[in-house]
């Protein structure tokens, strides 16, 4: 295997002995593991590990990623297990191997740009770690270099997979030649006419221009000299499918692509760029419109440069691309970078090891900078993504809101399908209905043509349909099936007060009854049933009356405690949304449940609807969870000011749950849902906002309309 000998060769120019004695052993026992199979080309199958992994070693990727490229088929195509690689080459590999099996056994379906949209989000949402996704792309980049000896039609879906999904996820990461060349093979397998046609007008403009070049790179190489700027120009052609997707955008024909050929001055330091600009425009006049600034502004992926177009010597358009030579690596290398040129910087050691820390870092590089509308775009596709994606069993991809359980997953599918289900499988196991999706997972509900809905789902299910339909179908049931349901409801509130059923007899009933003015017992569990009574608090109560130590007339709406994980049976009103600390009162709410609410909360004095009963209700001492509050800060419009108040509010320990804003001509409303755990946590959040020279007002919100 000559291959093999030039990529240990490659390997030994940047790792230590040890681990390319380690990538040696992996790609021994890949290549026994391959023994016998061989490519559609007729090859080895070896010669495909070991070419992904040749593809990576120009980025420098560490010996795990080069050891997980050459093992990155044999969990899914030979009889090897992910628990023997974890054996032999240790658990880091065999995770990131593990994580490109999983991306293998998903088959992307449709060509909906929607689905395609999905996917993406969902590939780079599943791999926590970004080696899977390089080594992903190398990989559909070798399929590419050797697509011929696919069908026709097989060769065109994968073609148009690799332009939907894994070209834009390299130019995500700023990938430059891999997406360049992703781009090329795609373009040329799903559109051979268009590519040769565009090749051949892109061969001639290039041929006649070939003079003109010359002379103004001898123009601008004497212009610089002059000026004593020290500065490396390079000639650069952009390639097919960049054009291409220029004129598609732009809906302009060929003659009217003005940056086919241009050049890239890289000097050392980022103010001579300007200079360097101020000197070609004297040289040349610019194109009016033409001019953009990345390094104030970087693009998405960290890409800093200024762009420009000149009017050169008859006529001829030069686009010019002027950067620091640091800026110039990560253009070249994107995330990559972090491998290729091993920064000073320890925050980036650290950053090879998982995407997450990326992305903050890509946070970081964007809150210099970038306009707050681009940064909420990025900070909420990247950061907090608020949406799982999940495949049906017949690989269609669903996305759902975060925390969305196998019960939500149902409803969604189809109404029927939530009412009936009775079980679910999850990546093909049985996992129980209150499970929370992750991204990525297969699931497949499990009907029964008599199931009801449970009115346990309640306590877990996020989406408002589930919901919905849930207690919709619960008021239709009937009222026998609503008696036992309810019975069964309050013995399991007895039993989590530590309450024997049987403790609870005739007496403590008829007090109950007559304290609440209901006529039989059987109303009152059919109520639980029906959600309109909480068996909590009726536990409590029956408890309560029962008990010979306290007063003979407890009041029936004594103070309940809360602490807040009481699920469903308690709710925090979405208008006010109280935290531990507020002075609260509880609302129950026919068919709702407790609400509960600040006692200052607006709603309260408006609306509050005969049938509501008020409660008295107290923080528990002892509170150990995240509630969430929403607060509103009046910005002047600046950049990064966004990128100011979260990274603010992430110092003083809290979640941005959701974020969204009003803008006018000076000033910038923000609207943030956090995660606190009380008025402390809240003040100590609000404080460190103020510290932001830009913050105008910050108040809490309640009583929006917006519930
Ligand atoms: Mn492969």
């Amino acid at each position: 295997m000559p291959d093999a000998k030039t990529l240990l060769q490659e390997v030994s120019t940047y790792l230590p002995p040890r681990d390319v004695k380690n990538i040696q052993r992996a790609l021994e026992f890949s290549a026994a593991a391959h023994e016998g199979q061989l490519r559609k080309s007729g090859e080895a199958y070896i010669s495909h590990p070991i070419a992904v992994a040749r593809i990576l070693t120009p980025l420098h990727l560490d010996a795990q990623a080069i050891m997980a490229a050459l093992l990155h088929d044999v969990v899914e195509d030979t009889s090897v297990s992910t628990e023997e690689v974890a054996e032999k080459f240790g658990k880091p590999v065999a995770i990131l191997v593990d994580g490109l099996s999983k991306l293998a056994r998903m088959e992307f379906q449709t060509t909906e740009d929607a689905q395609a949209e999905n996917f993406r989000k969902m590939l780079l949402a599943m791999a926590r770690d970004v080696r899977v996704v390089l080594i992903k792309l190398a990989d559909r980049l070798h399929n590419m270099r050797t697509l011929e000896s696919m069908s026709r039609e097989k060769s065109e879906r994968i073609a148009r997979e690799t332009l939907d999904i894994y070209a834009p996820i390299a130019n995500r990461l700023g990938l430059h030649d891999i997406y360049q060349e992703l781009g090329d093979l795609g373009f040329k397998n799903l559109y051979p006419n268009r590519y040769s046609v565009l090749h051949k007008a892109l061969k001639a403009a290039r041929g006649n221009r070939r003079e003109v070049i010359g002379t103004i790179q001898e123009a601008i190489q004497k212009c610089l000299d002059e000026h004593k700027i020290a500065a490396k120009i390079q000639g650069r052609e952009k390639h097919l499918y960049g054009i291409y997707l220029k004129m598609q955008a732009k809906s302009m024909p060929f003659s009217e692509v003005q940056d086919i050929y241009g050049f890239r001055v890289l000097v050392d330091e980022a103010p001579t760029c300007y200079l360097v600009l101020g000197l070609l425009h004297g040289l040349y006049k610019p194109i009016p419109g033409k001019f953009k600034d990345y390094i104030a502004i970087p693009k998405a992926n960290g890409y800093q440069s200024l762009h420009t177009i000149l009017f050169g010597p008859f006529g001829v358009p030069v686009e010019v691309q002027i950067r620091t030579h640091e800026m110039h690596k990560v253009a070249e290398a994107g995330v990559a970078s972090h491998w290729l040129y091993k920064s000073q910087d320890s925050s980036f050691n650290e950053l090879h090891k998982q995407t997450h820390q990326w992305l903050q870092s890509l946070l970081e590089s964007l809150s210099q900078s970038t306009d707050s509308v681009e940064f909420l775009e990025h900070l909420k596709v990247d950061l907090f993504p608020d949406e799982v994606y999940v495949f049906t069993p017949t690989g269609k991809i669903l996305a759902l809101p975060r925390g969305s359980t196998a019960v939500d997953f149902a409803y969604s599918v189809h109404t029927d399908i939530g009412n009936r289900c009775v079980a679910v499988k999850i990546n093909f196991e049985l996992a129980p209905l209150r499970t929370e999706l992750i991204n990525g997972d297969r699931v497949e509900i499990i009907t029964a043509p008599h199931a009801h809905p449970n009115p346990a789902w309640l306590s877990y299910v996020v989406t408002s349909k589930a919901r919905n339909t849930i207690r919709h179908s619960l008021k239709t049931l009937h009222l026998e099936e609503s008696v036992m349901l309810g019975e069964r409801l309050l013995n399991q509130a007895f039993a989590s007060l530590g309450i024997k059923p049987q403790d609870i007899d005739a007496t403590h009933w008829e007090k109950f009854l007559k304290d609440s003015g209901v006529k039989s017992r059987t109303e009152v569990l059919a109520d639980i049933a029906l959600g309109r009574r909480l068996n909590m608090v009726v536990a409590r109560q029956l408890a309560r009356l029962g008990d010979p130590g306290s007063p003979e007339h407890v009041p029936l709406h004594g103070v309940v405690t809360i602490i807040g994980t009481e699920g469903l049976a308690v709710q925090f009103a979405k208008c006010c949304r109280p935290i531990p600390g507020d002075p609260i009162i509880g609302i129950i709410k026919k068919g709702h449940g407790l609400i509960v609410h600040t006692h200052d909360c607006p709603t309260l004095s408006r609306g509050r609807s005969g049938t509501d009963e008020w409660l008295d209700v107290a923080w528990d001492k002892h509170i150990n969870k995240a509630f969430e509050v929403s607060i509103k800060l009046i910005v002047i419009n600046q950049r990064g000011v966004l990128a100011k108040a979260a990274a603010a509010i992430a110092e003083a320990e809290s979640n941005i749950e959701n974020v969204h804003f009003t803008k006018d001509v000076d000033y910038t409303t923000l609207h943030f849902t956090l995660q606190v755990s009380s008025r402390q946590h809240l003040a100590n959040v609000m404080r460190n906002l103020r510290k932001i020279p830009e913050v105008v007002r910050i108040t809490r919100s309640k009583g929006t309309p917006t519930q």
